[in-house]
């Protein structure tokens, strides 16, 4: 079994968080990770790509019926995004509230996309919507070797 897929729940559980190509842009990369950091979560990979056409196909997969599908690509291969794995408790259900509504004008002010953008097609930021997707994506978009292993000194002030 790999490492990283077991034992994957509790303070372990994990999740998949992009910057969105518009968010790059509009550096928005700094307040992101500011704002996981802050909350108690840990950084467990981080990188900076660009995002192959396949790629974002099988990532958005569930997706491909709607009438936005090959508009969403674009968006999405349209710059560098910055993948990331978070983790922690209730990291997958947390870092949702924490980025808002998929419309922005549904998202609550204090909310990542409630405070930050205006249009679904360019709503900064993606972050997966159940632990079963984050697995996927996570294994997408990284590979093994590039989720880091690393102890946290300030978990037993985040714990109890
Ligand atoms: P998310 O999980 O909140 O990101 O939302 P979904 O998984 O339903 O959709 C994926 C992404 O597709 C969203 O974040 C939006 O960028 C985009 N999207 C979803 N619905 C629409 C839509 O109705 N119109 C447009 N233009 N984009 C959409
Ligand atoms: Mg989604």
């Amino acid at each position: 079994a790999h490492f990283f897929q077991s034992g994957w729940t509790g303070v372990n559980e994990c999740t998949f968080i992009a910057v969105k190509p518009d968010g790059v842009q509009r550096k928005m990369v700094g307040e992101i990770v500011r704002r996981f950091e802050k909350k108690g979560f840990k950084l467990v990979g981080l990188k900076l790509v660009q995002a192959s056409e396949d790629l974002l196909r099988d990532h958005y997969w569930s997706l491909r019926s709607k009438p936005f599908f090959s508009k969403l690509i674009t968006y999405m291969s349209s710059g560098p995004v910055v993948a990331m794995v978070w983790r922690g408790l209730d990291v997958v259900k947390t870092a949702r509230k924490m980025l808002g509504e998929t419309n922005p004008a549904d998202s609550l002010p204090g909310t990542i996309r409630g405070n930050y953008c205006v249009e679904m097609g360019r709503n900064v930021i993606h972050g997966s919507d159940s632990v079963e997707s984050a697995q996927k994506e996570i294994s997408l978009w990284f590979h093994q070797s590039e989720l880091n292993r690393w102890e946290d000194c300030g978990s037993q002030w985040i714990y109890n």
